[in-house]
């Protein structure tokens, strides 16, 4: 059976299609990752107006069966469009890439309200805000987190000593936890992760995003999460992200 319905959601993809249409995947509000079809986008640049640019959020009207197969998009309006963050170089390689990111870590058809506000939070935040690393890693741990895949931080994961009580903790990506070294894996593939890092992580779980752009993270810090974080993803994901590849040789700081 056929439905019509009509969300919000967030651009994460478009390909072109045929002579005129284009593919778009968007993360939406009542039902996850929706791709669909959208029928003279390329030829008609007033019926879609800016509604499908990457990160866009737009109000999509669509028909869909009861599953999670392909969409039409019968219609799209631009709620937000970003212009802080497109105007900045930087900023929209950053946005590229949180888009990327959500687009990996979703499936078609299921709901996550969590990560819709995760976008949202973080597209206001880089729109308003100084873009900056450390919320970037926010952005990288709260996603793993509400795709159920949370880094666990707080203790060994074998013995459960707590972090702070581990003068060498490791971060092993096949655990996607911290091991103390009693339970360490010498030989494989680890990094240090200071308990200081660990709490700067996890103070910055559940804080409004508003503040996160006033958590410090020491240079060491820094270095440490991104390790961690991008390990965690490469090894979910099974391969490099390549939004992140574009974004390490154009950005201007060093992620
Ligand atoms: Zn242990």
């Amino acid at each position: 059976m056929k439905i019509r319905g009509k969300t919000s959601g967030y651009v994460l993809r478009t390909v072109d299609y045929g002579e005129s249409d284009r593919i778009v995947s968007f993360f939406t509000e009542d039902r996850g990752k929706l791709r669909g079809i959208a029928k003279g986008a390329r030829r008609s640049r007033k019926r879609f107006a800016n509604a499908l640019d990457l990160f866009s959020c737009s109000t999509i009207l669509f028909t869909a069966g009861s599953g999670d197969g392909f969409a039409l998009i019968e219609g799209c309006d631009v709620r937000k469009n970003y212009p802080g963050i497109r105007g900045d170089l930087e900023k929209t390689l950053m946005a590229s890439y949180m888009i990327e990111l959500v687009d990996l870590f979703t499936v078609d058809g299921k709901k996550n309200l969590s990560v819709f506000a995760l976008i949202e939070d973080f597209l206001d935040l880089f729109e308003e805000n100084d873009a900056t690393e450390a919320l970037l890693r926010f952005f990288e741990f709260r996603l793993l987190r509400h795709s159920g895949y949370e880094p666990s931080l707080e203790r060994c994961v074998v013995c459960g000593t707590a972090v702070e009580e581990i003068s060498r903790p490791t971060f092993r990506p096949a655990d996607g936890g911290i091991r103390c070294e009693r339970c360490a894996v010498p030989e494989d593939t680890t990094w240090p992760l200071s308990p200081g890092t660990a709490k700067t992580l996890l103070y910055g779980r559940n804080l409004e995003a508003e503040r996160l752009s006033r958590v410090a993270f020491s240079p060491r810090s820094l270095g440490e999460s991104r390790q961690v974080l991008h390990g965690m993803i490469r090894h979910i994901v099974g391969r490099e992200i390549r939004s992140l590849s574009v974004l390490q040789e154009v950005g201007r700081i060093c992620l």
